[in-house]
């Protein structure tokens, strides 16, 4: 049962997977049927955090690149994480960032009863705090649980899944297949959940936009 009046549907996945694609592509369609959409690009932005990050990076990681040498990089990173209170601190500054930030891009919209669709969501920056602290499935779970505390809950979750080699085929900017591998694994966790809806990312971007269009259509009818 939703809380809002507009609708609050997520693209996740990793990078490649077409997220973008698909969420500009229903808030087209949703604008031409009337609807009040809102597309919303949701990467997550250092605030709170960002001291400890520039700190963590002028003292650790200066000298790693995480183009040129990902398994460096992300080896430095995970032996960080694994310092608890420096994991734990930084969990819960990130955490407060992520409160307001989905306060004022997705609580206020949808408070004044416009329909958000969501360019990635909380469950990306889980994926990713799951890739560095090796979050088992349980613990991935948990994560989700916990971080969603005191956020907008989506009535619609599309997970875009593909082979990693797929999608870093797609774009230029991404690290490394290891990179998008990691990240993979942390979605197909979150997926068991029961209202996720996965979508095969290596299908044409018009049969992901029909599945999608007819999983907005069966909610509308639902509310
Ligand atoms: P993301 O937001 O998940 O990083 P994008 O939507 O930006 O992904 O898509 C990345 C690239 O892949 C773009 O060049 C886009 O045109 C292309 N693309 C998106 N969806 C598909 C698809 N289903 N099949 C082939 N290429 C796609």
């Amino acid at each position: 049962m939703s809380r809002h009046k507009g609708l609050f549907i997520c693209f996740i996945g990793i990078d490649g997977s077409g997220k973008t694609t698909q969420a500009r592509a229903l808030d087209l369609a949703l604008k031409e049927d009337g609807i009040r959409s809102r597309y919303v690009w949701n990467r997550f932005e250092p605030g709170l955090t960002r001291p400890l990050v520039a700190v963590g990076r002028k003292l650790f990681l200066r000298r790693k690149d995480i183009y040129r040498d990902y398994d460096g990089y992300f080896a430095t990173k995970r032996r960080l994480f694994g310092n608890r209170f420096l994991s734990s601190s930084y969990r819960c500054l990130l955490w407060l960032d992520c409160l307001y930030q989905t306060t004022l891009k997705i609580g206020l919209p949808l408070a004044r009863g416009e329909t958000v669709i969501c360019d990635r969501y909380l469950y990306d920056t889980v994926a990713d705090i799951a890739v560095e602290s090796s979050y088992s499935e349980a613990q991935v779970r948990t994560a989700v649980y916990r971080y969603l505390t005191l956020m907008p809950r989506p009535d619609l979750m599309f997970l875009i899944d593909l082979p990693e080699e797929t999608a870093f085929r797609r774009k230029t900017d991404i690290p490394a297949i290891d990179y998008l591998a990691r990240r993979r694994q942390a979605y197909l966790y979150m997926s068991r959940e029961k209202e996720m809806v996965l979508l095969d990312g290596t299908s044409s971007p018009d049969e992901i936009k029909k599945v999608v269009m007819s999983k907005v259509k069966e909610l509308c009818q639902a509310r």
